[in-house]
């Protein structure tokens, strides 16, 4: 009788050990399903986030950029350009316009007054085969057809327009492994026969 006793409550033990064990384990398996559903949801609404040139705001949408006619307008492709506003794209191109007074001043000597880029394939054609030096400085570019060489690293051709006159825009990408994501922007002048981001001025060598 004590044995059989024994045994009984053995049994309700092991039985609601049995039941614990799988409450706590189908527990645990709904407690991850709804983490990696949290995470897979986190992911996909985390659009990506772009820092402004100028401002230094972030911004998620593609950005804005000047046209050759000076209109702001927003940017179709992300990566294009990093300008949060219109304010901000006028701001820059400002940047840029002061950079080339300052380099008309400088080298007025060697001006070509009767450069023109007519179409954007004239900004390629222009820059295909040169190579630009920093005034006193290190920084050295060189264009080929594939894209250019930025001391020592490699970028491809995004986009080349001419902004009518002398000037003109491209834009390249890195295809440098160590680099993958970064771009630059560079205004050129045929004109002044250099190039410049806003803030470093390369002249024609
Ligand atoms: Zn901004």
């Amino acid at each position: 009788m004590r044995i059989n006793k024994f045994s009984k409550h053995l049994f309700s033990t092991i039985t609601l050990c049995f039941f614990c064990f799988l409450f706590w384990a189908t527990s645990e398996k709904k407690e991850s399903r709804e983490n990696e559903s949290t995470t897979t949801e986190m992911k996909e609404e985390k659009p990506t986030e772009w820092t402004c040139n100028i401002c230094k705001t972030t911004f998620t949408h593609n950005g804005f950029e000047l046209d050759e006619n000076g209109n702001c307008k927003s940017l179709e492709e992300p990566m294009q350009g990093f300008l949060c506003s219109c304010k901000c794209a006028k701001e820059a191109r400002g940047n840029f316009d002061k950079a080339y007074d300052d380099v008309m001043e400088a080298t007025s000597y060697q001006a070509d007054n009767d450069c023109k880029f007519e179409s954007d394939n004239d900004v390629l054609t222009y820059l295909i085969g040169k190579s630009f030096t920093q005034d006193g400085g290190t920084i050295k570019i060189r264009f080929d057809a594939s894209g250019a060489t930025i001391s020592g690293m490699q970028y491809q051709w995004m986009s080349y327009t001419s902004l009518g006159g002398y000037k003109g825009k491209v834009k390249l990408s890195s295809i440098d492994p160590s680099n993958p994501d970064a771009t630059i922007t560079l205004y050129v002048s045929c004109k002044e026969k250099s190039i410049t981001d806003g803030q470093t001025v390369l002249f024609l060598d």
